[in-house]
């Protein structure tokens, strides 16, 4: 039975393709979710792992695993002191950036929605604006959130239908 989700939950896409402690980076997605347990209210929800090709990242990139966490943000948290925390997660997790555009990386942690909140800053865009155009963060995020969820007004169904993006594979539930 999926979880209730409310109005108030954030999500946020996890990717990984570099390994970090352990040669699978499938770990570092399991350990990066218990790490958020501390940034919600109830425990989080997870989606399963899922493995994508590559999308518009460097030659020889390797395959990415992804996720989406459901979490219920505390009623002190918002919007951008939420993506602090998720970058002092990335930098826990081995994040470092070359500058190089979607270089591969240990952990990368993109906050999808608070809510409905919407902003648009150098620091912050809400929701986020490529999320609709991505088939490795619509797959997982539907998996949690289901079609009540509305992206951009359209449901997360709807959003999967029109995308380009190659089917994925999901992974073994643990
Ligand atoms: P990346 O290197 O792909 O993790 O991109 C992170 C950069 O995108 C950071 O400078 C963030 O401030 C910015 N950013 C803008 N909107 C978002 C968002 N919704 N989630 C995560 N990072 C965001």
């Amino acid at each position: 039975m999926r979880r209730k989700l409310t109005s108030g939950h954030a999500f946020v896409a996890l990717g990984a393709n570099l390994p970090l402690d352990t040669p699978n980076p499938e770990d570092t997605l399991r350990s990066a979710m218990a790490a958020m347990i501390p940034l919600s209210q109830q425990l989080p929800v997870l989606s399963g792992i899922y493995e994508s090709e590559p999308k518009d990242c460097p030659p020889g990139s390797p395959l990415y695993l992804n996720a989406v966490v459901g979490i219920l943000p505390r009623a002190d948290e918002d919007p951008l002191t939420l993506l602090h925390k998720l970058q002092a997660i990335e930098l826990r997790f081995g994040r470092t950036r070359s500058g190089v555009i979607n270089e591969s990386r240990t952990l990368d942690l993109d906050l999808l929605a608070f809510g409905d909140k919407e902003m648009d800053t150098p620091e912050l865009t809400l929701p986020h604006p490529r999320a609709h155009q991505r088939r490795f963060v619509l797959q997982p995020w539907l998996e949690i959130a289901g079609n009540e969820w509305l992206l951009k007004g359209r449901t997360l169904g709807d959003w999967l239908l029109e995308c380009q993006d190659p089917p994925l594979s999901r992974l073994q539930e643990w």
